[in-house]
């Protein structure tokens, strides 16, 4: 079976949306993965549909309740043998490396916050994963879902083709990618890099490699401490 994220949501209207387009638009027409958006409202019982309550211990907004989420939770298909993964600003920041672990598995079902978020409850006892997609606060889990969900798509087999691979991208091998240029070959007195013209592979590859070096260090300090000894590199590292 393909690949399959299952989203909970108070607005699955919300859904495909960009994931409808382009690389995972495609994909997800021809059948390489599939796109389950779930109302969490249907699971909701009193004749209200109410979702959401005040927060025990006061304080402003409103939390969404754990009894109609975890009916929700369980209302799907398999949902104890897969990822399940709550969007949420406290949680664990994303990163290239758990996208290729989840583009590996099932497929996800993820739980989209609201307002000031869920009963922690329902975070406990179904096992939510709590998942970050950085460090600044979104009115809905929505679209951090949606982050999530595009980043796994073009991971699968057969949705990126040769032209668009991503062996060679940014965090791939613990590093930002290297500049990139295109026709025409100068613009606005600005010439591409000779070595990428000069049809020398091996050149090609050494400026390539020094460049990702050179601008993890300076932008990611943090990621170029954490980065693997590599046994090549294009330049010597500092420590
Ligand atoms: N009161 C929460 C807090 O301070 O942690 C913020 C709630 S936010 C307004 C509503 C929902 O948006 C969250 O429950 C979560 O699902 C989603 N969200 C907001 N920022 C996010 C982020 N950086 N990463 C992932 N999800 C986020």
């Amino acid at each position: 079976t393909p690949w399959r994220a299952t989203v909970l949501t108070l607005f699955p209207e919300m859904f495909p949306g960009p994931l409808g387009i382009s690389l995972a638009g495609r994909a997800l027409a021809s059948g390489l993965w599939s796109l389950e958006a779930r109302d969490i409202r249907a699971s909701a019982t009193d004749k209200h549909r109410s979702v959401d309550d005040t927060p025990a211990g006061g304080g402003p907004g409103m939390v969404l309740r754990a009894d109609v989420l975890a009916a929700a939770i369980d209302a799907v298909d398999a949902a104890a043998e897969r990822p399940r993964l709550m969007m949420s600003p406290r949680g664990r920041p994303l990163t290239q490396a758990r996208v290729a672990e989840l583009a590996a598995g099932p497929g996800p079902l993820i739980v989209c916050g609201r307002f000031e978020g869920i009963d922690q409850r329902v975070i406990d006892g179904r096992q939510l994963e709590e998942v970050s997609i950085g460090d600044y606060v979104l009115s809905g889990g929505e679209i951090a879902a949606m982050t999530l969900i595009d980043a796994c798509v073009r991971l699968l087999p057969g949705v990126m083709g040769k032209l668009e691979s991503g062996s060679d991208e940014s965090f791939s091998d613990g590093l930002l990618e290297y500049p990139q240029y295109t026709r025409p070959q100068v613009f606005e007195g600005r010439p591409i890099p000779d070595v990428l013209l000069s049809g020398d592979h091996a050149k090609v590859a050494a400026w390539r490699l020094a460049e990702s070096e050179a601008l993890t260090e300076k932008r990611r300090p943090d990621l170029w401490a954490a980065r693997p000894k590599a046994p090549e590199s294009g330049r010597k590292r500092k420590s």
